[in-house]
């Protein structure tokens, strides 16, 4: 019998198969798709860490208790507080780990994002190509430098890896895992080990059931790995486990739809760059399904331009703008040019130009009235350079040049929120807080707001997904 049967092949469990294998366990880790790596394939890989080499080398003072309390700001303490003090006291030998094996870090990291509601303190990891605006995979990174040790453990057959092997749900007595049933290959079956390691991801990619566990339930957007379709909090849930954090799904800005209709957002490809940044102000306003404006579309806070759009209709806005602000520096979309983004408003899919307001109304369905009163008040306020309505302070783009544009823009999940709880100890707990004495759970499987409470707290997913892989397979 094996020592860990381990189930998904992403971001937690390749580490905790490689950590555990090191020590002489004998690992099985089955995988539903055909390859390893999971999210690593998709992810910006972006890692948030107090107390590294790389902080102390730039002279930059942080600590875990740092990290911890700067996590609690942004969420509005939200997260599970047990297990992001384990995050924030691990991450920095998660970091170092990855240092020593010699992942390539921007000469630039540690830093300060402004992606996601910005830390207090230079504690942001990045790979040495990612460069802002035009990301790379990071975490495809992560995943080449932990491929050869992955790759040493399967020759040396401490490793099984058995692919196209789906989880289907657990047999347990006595708060013991006793068997879990896979279909493996198209046949059912029953597979058995002293300690099973659960890492199959979020459900970010599983519309039914993100409708049924998010408040609002609206249509989901995802650009998340297709694979995150919940199968192993639904199979815990099964047995009696506790779900928790749903209620706190936050949602990313953005994202231009591939085709109407499909739900899926291509992350790395054309996403409507909502955040303001230090090369990049805003030179847009938003607008919702009503034709309102909704927000001070210059603010800082991330975290507070994300809320605004969780809470209008269609969680959408769009992005209107005309014909001088296109032209008048970076493209709001950071991978496109002004040229393409003209040319796509061509198709009219998901943007559209128009020659006058009102033609721009009749093309994107939005009221007219309400659209050219919204215009209005805000060539008034660049005018005046005094915006009543919310305080903008940057006014610096009326809407006067035909052509004027429309993006239709969806806040879409990159991850989810909700997840099974566990104790300290990385156990799966059931109801009255008991757990499951020999099944333990890291990375999404565990919920975003573990980790990052009712917020997107930069790097609290790959991070503890990381650590809390290497901390199981270093103690199991
Ligand atoms: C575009 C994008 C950008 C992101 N950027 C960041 C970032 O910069 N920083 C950050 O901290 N987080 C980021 N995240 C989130 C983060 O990458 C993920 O939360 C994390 O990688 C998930 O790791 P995991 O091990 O839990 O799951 P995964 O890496 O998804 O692994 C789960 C594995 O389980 C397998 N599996 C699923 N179901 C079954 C089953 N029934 N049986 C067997 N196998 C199964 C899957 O095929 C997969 O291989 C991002 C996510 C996305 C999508």
């Amino acid at each position: 019998m094996a020592d860990i049967l381990l189930i998904g092949a992403g971001t937690a469990g390749i580490t905790a198969a490689i950590r555990a294998a090191k020590r002489g366990k004998r690992v099985v880790v089955i995988e539903k798709s055909d390859s390893v790596g999971g999210t690593l394939h998709y992810t910006a890989g972006h890692m948030s860490a107090a107390g590294t080499h790389l902080q102390h080398a730039a002279g930059i003072s942080d600590t875990p208790e740092q990290h911890f309390n700067d996590v609690a700001r942004i969420c509005g303490n939200t997260m599970d507080a047990i297990i992001t003090r384990k995050a924030a006291d691990l991450a920095a030998g998660t970091v170092n780990w990855l240092h020593e094996l010699g992942y390539p870090f921007h000469e630039r990291a540690p830093a300060i994002l402004y992606g996601h509601e910005a830390y207090s303190i230079a504690r942001t990891y990045f790979g040495k190509d990612d460069v802002s605006p035009k990301m790379n995979r990071s975490g495809k990174t992560i995943l080449q430098i932990l491929l050869p040790l992955w790759e040493e453990q399967i020759n040396k057959g401490t490793i099984e890896l058995i692919t196209h092997c789906k989880l289907i749900g657990f047999q347990h007595a006595n708060h013991q895992i006793t068997g879990v049933v896979v279909e493996n290959k198209g046949e059912q079956q029953i597979l058995t080990a002293q300690q099973y390691i659960l890492t199959t991801g979020g459900y970010a990619a599983n519309p039914s059931f993100f409708k049924e566990h998010t408040p609002g339930g609206s249509r989901l957007l995802s650009a998340a790995n297709p694979a995150a379709t919940g199968d192993g909090i639904k199979a815990v849930m099964d047995i009696g486990g506790i779900f928790w954090g749903g209620d706190k799904q936050m949602f990313t800005l953005g994202g231009i739809e591939t085709e109407p209709g499909s739900g899926r957002i291509d992350f790395w490809n054309a996403w409507a760059r909502m955040s303001n940044s230090k090369d990049r102000k805003q030179r847009e306003i938003y607008v919702n399904d009503r034709g309102e404006r909704c927000m001070n579309e210059y603010d800082w806070s991330v975290d507070q331009r994300e809320r605004v759009i969780r809470e209008q209709p269609n969680k959408r806005c769009w992005v209107i703008f005309d014909a001088k602000a296109l032209r008048d520096g970076d493209c709001i979309i950071p991978q496109w040019t002004a040229e393409q983004l003209e040319e796509e408003s061509a198709k009219g899919k998901s943007i559209w130009q128009a020659d006058s307001i009102e033609s721009l109304a009749s093309k994107t369905g939005l009221p007219l009235d309400s659209l050219q009163a919204t215009v209005n008040g805000y060539n008034e306020a660049c005018l005046t350079q005094q915006d009543p309505q919310f305080q903008r302070s940057y006014l610096q783009h009326p809407i006067v040049t035909p052509p004027y544009f429309a993006i239709l823009t969806y806040a879409y999940a990159l991850i989810s929120f909700g997840g099974i709880r566990v104790n300290e100890q990385l156990q799966v707990l059931t109801e009255g807080d008991i757990p499951i004495n020999n099944l333990y759970a890291a990375g999404e499987v565990l919920g975003a707001a573990a980790t990052s409470g009712e917020a997107f707290c930069g790097g609290m997913l790959v991070t503890p997904a990381l650590s809390f892989g290497k901390w199981l397979g270093d103690t199991l």
